[in-house]
């Protein structure tokens, strides 16, 4: 069981509740599109102790700070740290052409990609057959096939190259 954790950063104006955001974000990672097709489980620990897995909402400021990036992104860092951009997680991307909803689903699944115990890279292409991979990078819009919010086949065939020992693996 991967335990997995929600932070708000107290700079952002939204009101967001951690409660609900938190039940949204489980709600994908128990979706049978999901990597529970891989048998990663992931469980919400509202303290946050003993976490694998800590999601920040932050700021775009605080995220290009801490990740250096030239866009407007969400990022993964040492595979334990999600930080989400906030408008996008709030708002969507439609450079990304996901729905609102989809674009949240998208962004959730790339990250937890990231991070324990897939440890994935972003393809080097990114379309799988006619839909994008989960993997890509859809948020900036590279994406020249159909968005798509779920992992594909390619996206768990990859996962068979990058995956490492579960050493810290809690049953
Ligand atoms: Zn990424």
């Amino acid at each position: 069981m991967i335990r997995w954790t929600l932070r708000v950063d107290p700079d952002i104006p939204e009101d967001i509740s951690i409660t609900k955001t938190a039940q949204r974000i489980q709600h994908i990672l128990d979706d049978p599109r999901g990597w529970r097709q891989l048998g990663c489980r992931y469980l919400y620990v509202p303290k946050g102790d003993d976490c694998d897995i800590i999601v920040r909402i932050a700021n775009e400021n605080t995220i290009r700070k801490i990740c250096h990036f030239p866009e407007k992104l969400s990022c993964a860092i040492n595979g334990h740290t999600i930080l989400l951009d906030k408008d996008n997680f709030l708002y969507g991307v439609p450079k990304s052409r996901l729905s609102r909803n989809d674009y949240v689903t998208y962004v959730v699944n790339h990250e937890f990609g990231h991070c324990y115990p897939l440890f994935l890279n972003h393809p080097p292409n990114d379309t799988c057959r006619r839909s994008c991979r989960v993997m890509a990078q859809q948020t900036r819009g590279i994406c020249h096939a159909r968005p798509s919010p779920w992992p594909s086949t390619c996206d768990l065939q990859q996962t068979q190259r990058f995956r490492k020992p579960n050493k810290r693996s809690k049953k």
